[in-house]
């Protein structure tokens, strides 16, 4: 995609602090991070998100996102690692090219997880059936 931000730095046309690469994914890290050492990785293909990335695609990343997160947390003494990713606007995608985040985490390091709703009484039974017709 032409004025994709991440396919600019796939074809080298902007900076990134690159930590790994192969012919078909890179990694860089995040501008501005949760932590030192907060890591995107994604593949060179444009995809948007999650709902069009290819089984074979996605397999590949998990076992990335496997290798990286070690790495990351042995470069930066991380004492955790978060795994995100956005999808759509709604869940704060920023750049459409499909990407993981990889996050150290430290204890203490004030980054706050969301807060956890409550569900009326019989409503998660009727979600989880929901949910079930669609697998
Ligand atoms: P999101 O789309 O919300 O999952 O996150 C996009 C992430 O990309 C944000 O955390 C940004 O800080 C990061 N980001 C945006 N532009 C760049 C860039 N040029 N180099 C590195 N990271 C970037
Ligand atoms: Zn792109």
């Amino acid at each position: 995609m032409n004025d994709c931000v991440f396919c600019k730095i796939i074809k080298g046309e902007m900076p990134a602090d690159k930590i790994y690469e192969d012919e078909n994914y890179l990694a860089f890290l995040d501008i501005t991070p949760i932590n030192p050492g907060h890591t995107l990785l994604m593949p060179k293909k444009h995809y948007k998100n999650l709902y069009s990335l290819p089984n074979d695609v996605l397999n590949d990343m998990a076992l990335l996102i496997k290798k990286i997160a070690v790495a990351v947390k042995q470069a930066v003494s991380a004492d955790g690692i978060n795994i995100g990713m956005n999808n759509e606007q709604a869940a704060g995608q920023i750049v459409p090219h499909v990407h993981f985040h990889v996050i150290p985490r430290f204890l203490n390091d004030g980054h706050r997880h969301w807060h956890g709703k409550q569900y009326p009484p019989n409503k998660s039974k009727e979600i989880a059936e929901q949910i079930k017709k669609f697998l």
